[in-house]
């Protein structure tokens, strides 16, 4: 008599070992959409607070679609990659007048909303619709690649079909959202991409890699993006009055739309530093007082940056034409801030 499938086995050991996490009991169209935007590019762990706040802010459909971009951002800051936050509510302000408030239920009706691709299409359709369709995430590519000992490059397209052919034929199609959050599941903690803990899988015996140990040759590495490294001088600039100074118009790759960072210049010290300060927003200074290096990534970007505290002796009266505000710190923190300059404004 044949054992239990590996998609039952899988479920079962789903059932009992999957992480508790916010979205997962009985999520609607709209929570699944937000987590699994969120959860691209992003690590479960960081995006369970950021998601009970957005929920808590934004309930539904419509309280997305009508909120101020910079109460959106604000919600958002911290998170990264920005244009998720602005796909999400184009999606609900196209849910509002074009679905009648609800969302699409079929993957290919899901990505024609803007910013879901296959992927987020997929893995909505199937977890919150139950709709038979497979979900093909970093993980899945890993763990399916190991199981049928596919030793093709995972960023090729045909090895991607490969892949979404085993996937769907292995679908639980009573469970799918289930099965498809349990192949993720088992890829984000047992069978990770080095050391995978084959010893607990319940996958073990019908896996190719672990009965020819190939586990670490499967998937074959892939070669990364490199890495840029940006040296530059920062300043926490504050007036008499304790405000603060934030700007609108950060240098690439600060560069974000609708948040507001602190001053930095790239490649430079304090007297450059000071010197564009006053040139560009009219503050001066007599007191100058280095803080530390502040490291901060952004995209492919690392970046350290050697972080000043200033006092400004007077706020320059003419504005300059440089966009930027003076702001108390309880008020900053009703802004949209980006990463650096929340990790800074923890220096006041
Ligand atoms: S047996 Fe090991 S390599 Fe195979 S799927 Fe399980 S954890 Fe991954």
């Amino acid at each position: 008599m044949p054992g239990p499938s590996a998609a039952n086995k899988l479920l079962r050991w789903y059932d009992k070992h999957q992480r508790q996490l916010p979205w997962r009991s009985n999520a609607s169209g709209y929570e699944t959409l937000v987590a699994e935007t969120m959860l691209q590019q992003t690590q479960v762990k960081t995006v369970i607070p950021y998601y009970r706040r957005f929920l808590k802010a934004f309930p539904n459909f419509v309280a997305l679609a009508q909120a101020d971009e910079s109460a959106l951002l604000t919600c958002w800051s911290g998170l990264g990659y920005y244009r998720r936050a602005r796909y999400l509510q184009q999606s609900a302000q196209e849910v509002i007048t074009h679905y009648h408030g609800r969302l699409p239920t079929e993957a290919d009706e899901l990505r024609k909303l803007p910013g879901i691709g296959s992927y987020t299409a997929n893995a909505i359709a199937s977890i919150a619709f139950a709709k038979p369709v497979a979900v093909v995430d970093g993980n899945v590519k890993r763990v399916i690649s190991r199981l049928h000992g596919i030793r093709d490059d995972v960023s090729r397209s045909k090895t991607l079909q490969k892949i979404e052919a085993v996937a769907n034929e292995m679908l639980c199609r009573k469970r799918p959202g289930d099965f498809n959050q349990a192949l993720m599941e088992l890829g984000a903690t047992l069978c990770s991409r080095s050391k995978p803990q084959c010893h607990c899988c319940p996958l073990q015996h019908d896996c190719v890699a672990y009965k020819k140990n190939l586990q670490e040759q499967i998937p074959k590495p892939q070669a990364t993006r490199q890495t840029v490294a940006l040296i530059g001088s920062g300043a926490l600039v504050t007036s008499k009055q304790g405000k603060v100074l934030l700007i609108a118009d950060a240098p690439k790759p600060l560069k974000r739309q609708g948040l507001l960072e602190i001053p930095v210049i790239w490649h430079k010290r304090e007297r450059a530093l000071m010197s564009h300060l006053k040139k560009q927003y009219g503050v001066t200074s007599k007191f100058i007082q280095p803080l530390g290096k502040v490291r901060h990534g952004v995209m492919h970007y690392r970046m350290q940056i050697d972080l000043f505290r200033l006092q400004a002796e007077r706020l320059p009266r003419s504005q300059s034409h440089h966009r930027h505000l003076w702001l108390k710190p309880t008020e900053a923190d009703q802004q949209p801030l980006s990463g650096l300059c929340h990790k800074v404004l923890k220096y006041l």
